[in-house]
Order: structure tokens, then C-alpha cells, then sequence
């Protein structure tokens, strides 16, 4: 039966016959703002244990309690992919992270380049928005937003982790050098600069890293917001989970 509309991301462990206490906020929104009472079934997730039918056993205005009643999807979890992307304005970044969420990314990691002018990041406020791209998309995973770090820390934390560099020189050289991608399975990144662009210091850097593959992505020089999704795109179609 799936008469349950609303998708909800809950913290909270979800089994056979659990119940589970909804914030404040959550109870507001479903019988305040959707106006459901009890007896409605709601479609729960928390990124480990999969998708449950829930039924609501009591609606109060600021509280209230479902009870899973059956589990309507296992746990896919999105390939091993970081989104690294250096923040632009407000409304275009927030666009990259419910993409990135919606693509198929595992965590995605705002950076601070040299030439990134966005000004403090609210990291709170970017993880919403991953949360509820996932409860939009049918995803019953939330990737995690990291805190902005600058870019140098955060290339130390890849480890062996691959990186696609997308390099905004390259523009116009064959775009999309998919075989070397599927060559090299297992965890990557995706880099993604900032309006300005990566700077010369930058660009040699991360052409010097060993696993660094830099790659452009066509003839024409594309918003940070459209590269994140044709970067995300090309190496889904390589080595994601679009299969
Ligand atoms: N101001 C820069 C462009 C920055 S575009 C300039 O005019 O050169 C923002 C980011 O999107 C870039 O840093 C790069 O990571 C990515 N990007 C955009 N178009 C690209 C392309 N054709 N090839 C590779 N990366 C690209």
C-alpha cells in the first residue's frame, strides 16, 4: 500500500513496530502545514535503515508520534563521491548542494579557493536543503555537508581518494575523457571553482597532485553551478550508480 505522500527524514532508528517522536518542527509541518491526523501514513528515512511506512499515533501542534509499520525500500547508498565546490551567491550554491544531493553525491565539501568571494557559509542551512532534496527525490540517503575549509586542508583530507579537477583552462580540449574515469573505480572527488576561477598557483598545485585527473567539460565556459551538475553527470555515467 502506498497511500503515504509525505517523505520524512527523520535521526531516529526505524524498524518493525518503532515509534518514532517528531521535533517541534516536523509536527508542525505535518499537521499543521499538510494537515494530517492520526492514522495517516507518512514515508520515513534516516540514511541507514532504509524506507518505512510510518502511521501517525498521535498529532499534537508542536509534538507528535508515527509508528513504522513496514519497510518500503532498502538503504541505496549513492556511490563513494565528494562534491568539493568553492561557494558562490547564496541561491546558486544552494542550488549545487540539492543537486549534488539529488546527482548522487556521498558528502559534499564547500572550499575556499583563493578567488571565492562568498562570505561565510552556513553550513546548517546547506545540510536543509540536502536533507529535503532527498526527501523530494526519493533518495533514502542524506549526503553530508562538511564545513567550508580551505581549499589546501581540504586536499589533505582525500587521502588516496581520486580527484576530478574541473579545470576551467581546458576549456574547449575534448570534454569527457570517460574511459580514464571507468580505469580507476573507487572513491573520487569532484572539484568545482569559484566564479573567478582557480588561480595560477592553484591550477599548478592541483596539476601536480598524482591523483588528479583534470578534465574539461566542453567548449564553452560554464556557470560553477551548470559545472557541478555536467561534472557530477559525466562521472555518474562512468562509474556511478546510473547503471
Ligand atoms: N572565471 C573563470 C570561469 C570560472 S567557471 C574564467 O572565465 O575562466 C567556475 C568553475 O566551473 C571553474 O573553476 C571550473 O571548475 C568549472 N568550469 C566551468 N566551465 C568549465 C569547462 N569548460 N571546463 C572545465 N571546468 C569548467
Amino acid at each position: 500500500m502506498n497511500d503515504a505522500k509525505i517523505r520524512l527524514y527523520v535521526e531516529h532508528p526505524l524498524g518493525q513496530g518503532q515509534s518514532v517522536v517528531l521535533s517541534r518542527e516536523q509536527a508542525h509541518y505535518l499537521f499543521g502545514v499538510m494537515r494530517l491526523s492520526v492514522g495517516a501514513a507518512v514515508l520515513l528515512f534516516n540514511g541507514s535503515d532504509g524506507e518505512w511506512r510510518a502511521e501517525v499515533v498521535e498529532a499534537g501542534k508542536r509534538s507528535g508520534v508515527l509508528t513504522c509499520v513496514t519497510k518500503t525500500r532498502d538503504v541505496h547508498l549513492p556511490p563513494d563521491l565528494w562534491l568539493m565546490f568553492a561557494p558562490i551567491k547564496k541561491a546558486r550554491t544552494d542550488f549545487i548542494v540539492e543537486k549534488a544531493a539529488e546527482m548522487g553525491a556521498r558528502r559534499i565539501v564547500p572550499v575556499q579557493t583563493e578567488f571565492t568571494n562568498a562570505g561565510r557559509v552556513q553550513r546548517d542551512r546547506l545540510q536543509a536543503h540536502a536533507v529535503e532534496a532527498a526527501e523530494q527525490c526519493g533518495g533514502t540517503f542524506v549526503p553530508e555537508v562538511a564545513e567550508m575549509q580551505r581549499l589546501d586542508r581540504a586536499l589533505a583530507t582525500l587521502g588516496e581518494r581520486r580527484l576530478l579537477f574541473c579545470d576551467e583552462a581546458m576549456v574547449g580540449a575534448g570534454a569527457g575523457d570517460t574511459p580514464a574515469l571507468r580505469d580507476n573505480p573507487g572513491p573520487w572527488a569532484i572539484l568545482i571553482g569559484p566564479e573567478g576561477g582557480f588561480s595560477e598557483r592553484e591550477r599548478a598545485r592541483l596539476h601536480g597532485l598524482d591523483q588528479a585527473h583534470a578534465v574539461s567539460l566542453g567548449p564553452r565556459i560554464l556557470r560553477a553551478d551548470t559545472a557541478a551538475v555536467a561534472a557530477l553527470t559525466l562521472w555518474q555515467m562512468a562509474l556511478g550508480d546510473w547503471t
